[in-house]
């Protein structure tokens, strides 16, 4: 399914005021009233607007205004932040709201399309993949494959996409054996080049596999192939490896996400 086709973010009326289509990525209070949102918007990129009085009881904006609500929005150009005059959600992803563990997903797609990007700046294959994920994380078999699918994707659209099939220091196509993924270097080393590089991880001939076909394959597809837990860990900790990298700092809602899943395994709820 491509995103978000059915809508126009056009400008309307005077330039003074445009509509487009926002998916809220975070809210911060201001003062009693009112709330400063970042939202992801397919022509714009990142945005940081004013939501006047949306957390009165009773706002119009209110629930169309919260954090993993696809809306269409219009909007005023403010003096410094523009406003949000009116937000109609066009999908509030209740099957993720209503369940704490695809909730956590959904907020940590959403960390880190806020933690990659910057204000302003268009982006659009990103929008259509962040509102594919939380679609797809919607859905009854959504499992944390969804998350490292859209992983290795977010990689791609913002140009760091790994390097699978050529060891990226002498350049020799890689064997199937096991191999060293590299953060700093976008890629993986073979076995002869990755000796005296302590900062390269070993990639197993499986996990390896399974990156080549998530990086060609549909996300349908990618959750139909079974991966088990100790694959599924490896391939876990070599992508956010790369991430923490690039970001040169944690995913805060990484650790919350880890609890989690502890937590339900604890207890037996058949977290994936
Ligand atoms: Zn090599």
């Amino acid at each position: 399914m491509k995103a978000g086709k059915n809508f126009k973010s056009v400008w309307m009326g005077t330039p003074r005021s445009y509509q487009t289509q926002a998916i809220v990525i975070k809210q911060i209070k201001l003062g009693e009233a009112d709330k400063i949102l970042t939202i992801y918007t397919p022509e714009f990129g990142k945005l940081k607007v004013v939501a006047k009085g949306a957390c009165r009881p009773g706002s119009k904006l209110g629930g169309n205004v919260e954090p993993l609500t696809y809306s269409l929005m219009m909007l005023a150009r403010g003096r410094n932040l523009d406003i949000v005059t009116q937000s109609q959600t066009i999908d509030g992803f209740l099957a993720l709201k209503s369940d704490l563990r695809l909730m956590a997903y959904g907020l940590y797609v959403l960390e880190l399309i806020d933690s990659f990007t910057m204000e302003n700046s268009e982006n659009r294959p990103l929008f259509d993949l962040l509102l594919d994920a939380l679609h797809w994380l919607s859905q009854s078999d959504s499992n944390e494959i969804v998350l490292r699918y859209f992983e290795l994707h977010l990689l791609y659209y913002l140009g760091y996409r790994p390097e699978l099939h050529r060891c990226v220091r002498c350049n020799s196509p890689l064997k199937p054996v096991v191999n060293f993924f590299i953060s700093s270097q976008g890629g993986i080393l073979c076995p002869c080049c990755s000796q005296n590089e302590p900062m390269s991880r070993s990639l197993s001939v499986n996990a390896l596999k399974i990156l080549r076909l998530w990086q060609n394959c549909d996300c349908a597809t990618a959750k139909r192939v079974k991966v088990k837990s100790e694959l599924s860990l490896e391939l876990k900790q070599v992508l956010q490896g790369y991430i923490v990298y690039l970001l040169q700092r944690e995913v805060k809602s990484t650790a919350w996400l880890d609890e989690l899943k502890k937590l339900l395994v604890d207890n037996n709820c058949g977290a994936n």
